[in-house]
């Protein structure tokens, strides 16, 4: 009996032990199960990141490629021979035949087009954007600027004149076909920085609906031979394409100055590009709808072939605002501004004597600026007395002191 009851013992207590040591071995299992589970998620994780790096090298080591590749040689197409080879010029001027490359886009490639030229081979890489993107030599291409003749003040004369010269060719065209009169071509507005010269060719194109193409003159001397000539060209063709378009040439003297002889390559590339600039004004239909307004403050330098007949041959003077016309910019300027009662624009116009119609919208400004760090409710005489101030320290022009001009600040 008690040998049995011991057998009975020993044998309950082996299969406890055994269901201990399997509830064990299960949560070990369990437990390497999780671990498998976590490593393998590790590795996942550790696998896209390799991955990744690996794609930044890739990146970075493709893009100090880049860095490393040779600059290539600009050039543009003179001809296309045939489906392997062309002419091209490189912009110091001699041509080569040249193969180009079969991933280039037979579309894209045309006489005139501008081009990437290997180094050593001058073969075709790759065909640069085209220039008639405005961007590219920071024209201004407004579909329809802001600017509106009330907007100007003390212009009345010259808004007179730019309506029959360049409004009315462009929205009455049959009133000159009528009587078999040609529109003048181009127009020249000639006077001082900041007379509203931009402002005025910005509002004959509201008024007409046309885009506004700005382009400075400055913006056409180029260092290489013929890269003026094809921006003027390319200029005309986009003026033609946004038609009807006006374009304003700013700083027209920087193309046009008079010839001087000094024989530097540099001369003979503004002469080429002002010789283009003529070619394009000649060539150009007169009953078209593209008008052409050109700018300067230095006629006296212009070249007499730029103002010929069929050219720019109407001037208009821009002057610098007299007494009224500065009242009347001023006006214009502090309309939408909270005024003080003791304002008086009469007086003000007195003081600023010789200044021009930027100067005046600076005057406000300033005045209005000088309010607002104050935390004032409105602008006094007081504050327009300090922007004149600031602004004359600026500028060319001085202001004539209270004695001068008999007036008094209230
Ligand atoms: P620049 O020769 O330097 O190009 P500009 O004669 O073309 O000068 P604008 O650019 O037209 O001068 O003028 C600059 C700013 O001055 C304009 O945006 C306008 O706010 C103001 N302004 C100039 N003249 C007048 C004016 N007569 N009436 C009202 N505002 C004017």
């Amino acid at each position: 009996m008690k040998a049995s009851s011991s057998g009975a013992t020993s044998s309950d207590e082996y299969s406890r032990y055994l269901q201990d040591r399997i509830k064990q071995l299960e949560e070990t299992n369990t437990h390497l199960k999780e671990r498998l589970e976590s490593t393998e998620r590790e590795g996942r994780y550790y696998e896209d990141m390799r991955t990744r790096y690996e794609s930044e090298i890739r990146k970075l080591r493709s893009e100090l490629e880049k860095l490393r590749a040779p600059p290539l040689i600009i050039g543009t197409v003179v001809e296309i021979i045939d489906e392997k080879q062309m002419v091209v010029r490189s912009s110091t001027g001699p041509r080569f035949v040249v193969n180009y490359s079969h991933f280039i886009d037979s579309q894209e490639v045309f006489p005139g087009a501008q081009v990437g030229l290997n180094q050593q081979s001058l073969a075709v890489v790759s065909v640069l954007s085209s220039a008639k993107d405005p961007s590219v030599y920071g024209m201004e291409v407004i579909e329809s600027p802001d600017a509106e003749y009330e907007m100007i003040g003390g212009l009345a004369e010259q808004i007179e004149e730019i309506t029959e010269i360049v409004e009315l060719p462009l929205t009455e065209p049959e009133r000159f076909a009528r009587i078999g009169v040609v529109p003048p071509k181009g127009v020249l507005l000639v006077g001082e920085p900041g007379t509203g010269k931009t402002m005025l060719a910005k509002a004959v194109a509201n008024r007409t609906s046309a885009t506004f193409i700005r382009v400075v003159g400055s913006e056409l001397v180029q260092k290489y031979i013929g890269e003026g000539a094809r921006m003027v060209r390319e200029l005309f063709e986009l003026a033609k394409e946004k038609s009807p378009s006006i374009l304003f040439i700013d700083e027209i003297d920087a193309i046009a100055a008079r010839r001087i002889e000094d024989g530097t390559s540099g001369e003979r590339e503004v002469q080429r590009t002002m010789m283009q600039l003529l070619a394009e004004v000649d060539g150009f239909d007169q009953r078209g709808d593209v008008r052409i307004i050109g700018a300067t403050n230095r006629p006296d330098i212009l070249d007499p072939a730029l103002l010929r007949p069929g050219r720019f041959d109407r001037i208009i003077e821009v002057p610098v605002p007299d007494e009224r016309g500065r009242k009347d910019i001023l006006k214009i300027h502090t309309a939408a501004m909270k005024l003080k009662e003791d304002v008086n624009l009469d007086i003000l116009a007195k003081l600023i004597e010789r200044a021009t119609g930027a100067d005046i919208k600076a005057i406000s400004i300033e005045a209005g600026m000088f309010a607002a760090r104050n935390n004032k409710n409105a602008i006094g005489m007081e504050e327009f007395e300090r922007a004149i101030k600031k602004v004359k320290k600026s500028k060319q022009w001085d202001y004539l002191t209270e004695k001068e001009s008999g007036v008094m600040f209230a």
